[in-house]
């Protein structure tokens, strides 16, 4: 038996990168999936490589932006609708923002960080978390960063976000083991992502991929992850096998974080 069968898993950030990797990662196993993203073109794309891999996957395409407290109150609730509960969550949506001194970091780009980084991932746990302790089961991963473990630099409102959902996975971990629900984050280093491509092309336009062997010399491992790494993580972190992992934060990095 997969390990997702008859598991219904929410995907934030599920139009692109890490979420549309975990997403078909979850397909392949089985799962029943609701995709939420801004981005309503992503999540097609996202659907449609779901086909070529599982045609049998049911899932339910949903545009919502998770800074808007409404707008994930309604995500859950039209999950809920559709399959009946919720058995897994990936808290995964979020922005890198414009990279500056922290005495020149936009007040309005620190707050727009935070905004969709850390009170989207908020909002989710608050109506999952609600849906999941009613039933007594479930598992949820939040994507933190390594720079919710350390600094990165340029990157004040990116860290503080990053370590606010580091803060968050601790606390409610805490609260929630006893209600038979189990909640960690992964702290990706640099994983080759359109989010991670559109900084590169920042800072080096064409010249990009240059770029980019130079980022990641000072990784142990000399290259960025790739998302399906990341999906293979998740998919083990959501799935029963994980259970026990609570209250959290994992790396996948390469090796960069505590080196
Ligand atoms: P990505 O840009 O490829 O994908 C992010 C997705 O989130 C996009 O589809 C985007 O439309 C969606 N999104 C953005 N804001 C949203 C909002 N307000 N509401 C709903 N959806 C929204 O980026 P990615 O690299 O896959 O990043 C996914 C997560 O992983 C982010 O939280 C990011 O901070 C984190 N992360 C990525 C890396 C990396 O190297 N790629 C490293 C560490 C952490």
């Amino acid at each position: 038996m997969k390990r997702f069968e008859n598991k219904v898993v929410i995907i934030t950030g599920a139009g692109s990168g890490l979420g549309q990797a975990t997403a078909l990662q979850l397909a392949a196993e089985g799962a029943t999936l609701a995709l939420v993203d801004l981005n309503e073109a992503g999540l097609k794309d996202t659907q449609a490589k779901i086909v070529e891999i599982e045609p049998n996957t049911e899932t339910l395409l949903l545009t919502a932006n998770v800074a808007d407290e409404k707008a994930v109150e309604g995500y859950v609730q039209a999950t809920v609708d559709k399959f009946g509960k919720i058995d897994g969550f990936f808290n995964n949506a979020g922005i890198e923002g414009k990279q500056n001194l922290t005495e020149d970091f936009g007040i309005e780009e620190f707050q727009k960080v935070i905004s969709i980084n850390l009170n989207g991932v908020f909002y989710g746990m608050r109506y999952v978390l609600k849906v999941m302790k009613e039933q007594g089961f479930g598992s949820i991963v939040n994507t933190a960063s390594v720079g919710g473990i350390r600094g990165v630099g340029n990157q004040s409102g990116y860290a503080a976000s990053k370590h606010g959902v580091v803060g968050l996975t601790r606390n409610s971990g805490i609260e929630y083991g006893q209600y038979g629900i189990s909640i960690k984050a992964i702290a990706p280093g640099a994983i080759m992502t359109p989010m991670v491509e559109g900084s590169l092309r920042q800072i080096g336009g064409d010249n990009w991929e240059e770029v980019g062997k130079e980022f990641v010399k000072p990784n142990p491992m000399k290259r960025f992850g790739k998302p399906e790494e990341v999906g293979y993580l998740v998919a083990f972190l959501l799935s029963n096998q994980a259970d026990f992992i609570n209250g959290v934060v994992i790396p996948i990095d390469g090796g960069q974080s505590y080196k």
